[in-house]
C-alpha cells in the first residue's frame, strides 16, 4: 500500500504540471496586432466642404495642403480586441461613432472601438458649427458617410490581418516652451507625451504600428490659411510612419483650457507651414526616441469598459443651435426619456420665447466614457476638450514651464484658492502608462474646471466675460464637468 501511495503521487503530481502548463500554454496571452490607414481627403471637385475651426463660419477650401487618414491600432489578446482609431477631423459626434461600430460589426461584448478626433483644425466641418454663414451647418453629409465607412472597412479588415507582436510603452515629460503654450490662465501646460509601439514577434525589426498621444490644439494652420489640411498631427504621423515603416496613430491629450501651438505666424500661411513641420517632427521625433529604449511588456489581457452618461444641454447657444448639436446626438427628457424628434426644433423655439427655459425643459444628450486596459496600460477616454489642470493639477505653477501663471493684467483671474485640491484624473488612473485622451467618442466642447466657470449671464452663457472666459461659451454647461469626474472616479476605483 505504501509503495503504491508512493508510486501513485509523483505521477499524479507530473499529470497536473503536465495538465498544468498545457492549460496555460493554451491561454497563455499574445499581443495580436495589426494597424494601418485609409485616406479620407475631400475630393474638392466633387465634395463641397466648409473647413472647420475658426470663428463662426467656416472657409471654403482651395487646395489640398496634406491629406488627411483614419488611422486605426487593433490589439487583441485572443478573446478581446480593441481597435484605437484616430481620424483627421475637428470632431466626431457620439452617433458617428455609433454609426462606425455599427457599420463594422463591432457592437459585441468582446470588441470596442475607441475613436478619437485628432482635431486638426483646417479639416471639414464635421459637427455642423462652420457654413457658409453663423449658424449654418458646413456639414457634407455624403462626405461624413464616406468617412465613417472607410473607418469601418478599415477596422474590419484589420481584424483579419492581427499578427504576433511584442509590446513597447513609454512616457516622458517633453518640455513645452517653442512647441505649445497655454493661453488662459491658470499656465498648466500638460507636458506628458505618451508612445506604444508593436513590433513584429516573427522579426523583431519590423514594426507594426506606434501609437503617439501629445496635447496641444491641432491649430499651427490658422484662420488666414485656406487649404486641407491634418496640421501638426498629420506632419507627426507622416514622420513616424517614414521612419518606422508601420502605421502611426496620433491621439489628441487634454487640450482644453487652452492649449495652443507656440509658434511664429508672422508670414501668414507659407510660415504656418514652416512652424507645422517644427512642431511635427520634433514631437515625432522624441516619441521615437523614448520608444527605442523601453523594455518589451510580458503579454497580458485587453480589457475596456464604457459607460454611458446624460448631460444636461446649459448653454443657451447650443440650445437654439439644438438641430446642429442634435445631428450627432439624441436628446432625452430630465426624466431620462428620449424626447420626438420635433423637440428639437421646439426647443429653440420655445426658448426664444420664453427666454430662459426652465430648468426642468433643458434636455439632455448621452455621451460616453471608456477605459482601455492593454495589461498594464491605460487609456481614458474624455469626450471632449478637458482643461488640463483637470488632469494633473499644476495650480501651485507645477506645469508653468517659466510663463507666469497668472498674467497681470488679467482681469478677471481664477481665484486658486478655490482650486480644487486633488487627486487630479492622472493620478486616479494609477498606471505608469496612463493616457488620458480627449475627443474621444464624442465630442461635447470644453470642460471647464467649475471653480473658475465664469460667465455674465449663466443661463445665456453670453456675453463673454474679458479676460480668459471664451471657453464657458463653447462648453455645454458647467454641469457636464461634476457629472464627468464624478463618473471617472467611480470608473477607475473599480
Ligand atoms: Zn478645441
Amino acid at each position: 500500500m505504501k509503495n503504491r501511495f508512493n508510486a501513485a503521487l509523483p505521477l499524479s503530481v507530473i499529470s497536473f504540471f503536465l495538465l498544468a502548463s498545457g492549460a496555460a500554454a493554451a491561454s497563455r496571452p499574445v499581443w495580436l496586432v495589426a494597424a494601418g490607414k485609409t485616406d479620407i481627403t475631400p475630393n474638392l471637385a466633387q465634395e463641397t466642404v466648409w473647413l472647420a475651426g475658426f470663428g463662426a463660419t467656416g472657409r471654403k477650401p482651395t487646395g489640398i495642403q496634406s491629406h488627411l487618414y483614419a488611422r486605426a491600432l487593433l490589439v487583441s489578446d485572443g478573446h478581446k480586441t480593441v481597435a484605437l482609431v484616430a481620424v483627421d477631423t475637428i470632431g466626431l459626434y457620439r452617433r458617428d461613432i455609433l454609426d462606425m461600430r455599427h457599420d463594422a460589426g463591432w457592437t459585441g461584448p468582446d470588441r470596442y472601438m475607441f475613436v478619437s478626433a485628432t482635431h486638426s483644425h483646417s479639416t471639414p466641418d464635421s459637427l455642423g458649427l462652420w457654413g457658409r454663414f453663423p449658424g449654418v451647418s458646413g456639414v457634407n453629409q455624403p462626405y461624413m458617410h464616406r468617412v465613417i465607412a472607410a473607418v469601418a472597412d478599415l477596422v474590419k479588415t484589420l481584424d483579419t490581418q492581427l499578427k504576433p507582436a511584442r509590446f513597447y510603452a513609454a512616457e516622458t515629460d517633453v518640455n513645452p516652451r517653442g512647441l505649445c503654450r497655454d493661453s488662459r490662465d491658470p499656465v498648466v501646460i500638460d507636458p506628458e507625451l505618451d508612445v506604444l509601439q508593436f513590433r513584429s514577434l516573427a522579426q523583431p525589426s519590423k514594426i507594426i504600428g506606434t501609437l503617439v498621444r501629445w496635447s496641444c490644439h491641432p491649430e499651427v494652420m490658422w484662420d488666414d490659411n485656406y487649404e486641407v489640411s491634418a496640421d501638426y498631427p498629420g506632419v507627426l504621423c507622416r514622420t513616424v510612419e517614414s521612419k518606422t515603416g508601420g502605421a502611426c496613430v496620433f491621439q489628441s491629450g487634454v487640450i482644453g483650457g487652452l492649449l495652443t501651438p507656440d509658434v511664429d505666424r508672422k508670414g501668414g500661411p507659407t510660415q504656418e507651414i514652416k512652424e507645422m513641420n517644427r512642431v511635427g517632427t520634433t514631437v515625432a521625433d522624441d516619441a521615437l526616441r523614448i520608444i527605442d529604449k523601453a523594455k518589451p511588456i510580458t503579454p497580458a489581457s485587453v480589457s475596456f469598459s464604457s459607460r454611458t452618461l446624460m448631460i444636461p444641454v446649459e448653454n443657451s447657444r447650443y440650445l437654439l443651435l439644438l438641430p446642429h448639436l442634435t445631428y450627432g446626438h439624441r436628446i432625452f427628457g430630465r426624466d431620462g426619456q428620449p424626447l420626438p424628434w420635433w423637440m428639437k426644433y421646439w426647443i429653440p423655439i420655445k426658448q426664444l420665447l420664453f427666454f430662459p427655459l426652465p430648468k426642468a425643459k433643458e434636455p439632455r444628450v448621452k455621451t460616453e466614457i471608456a477605459l482601455v486596459k492593454l495589461g498594464p496600460v491605460k487609456i481614458l477616454g474624455v469626450p471632449g476638450e478637458l482643461f488640463p489642470e483637470l488632469a494633473i493639477g499644476g495650480y501651485h505653477g507645477r506645469y508653468r514651464f517659466g510663463h507666469p501663471l497668472i498674467k497681470p493684467n488679467n482681469p478677471n483671474p481664477p481665484d486658486l484658492a478655490e482650486a480644487p485640491k486633488g487627486p487630479y484624473l492622472r493620478q486616479e488612473l494609477h498606471a505608469r502608462v496612463g493616457l488620458i485622451v480627449g475627443l474621444a467618442n464624442d465630442e461635447i466642447g470644453y470642460i471647464v474646471p467649475n471653480y473658475d466657470f465664469k460667465i455674465s449671464n449663466t443661463r445665456l452663457m453670453l456675453p463673454r466675460l474679458p479676460g480668459d472666459h471664451y471657453e464657458e461659451t463653447n462648453s455645454i454647461g458647467p454641469s457636464a464637468t461634476g457629472i464627468l469626474l464624478n463618473a471617472y472616479k467611480k470608473m477607475l476605483a473599480r
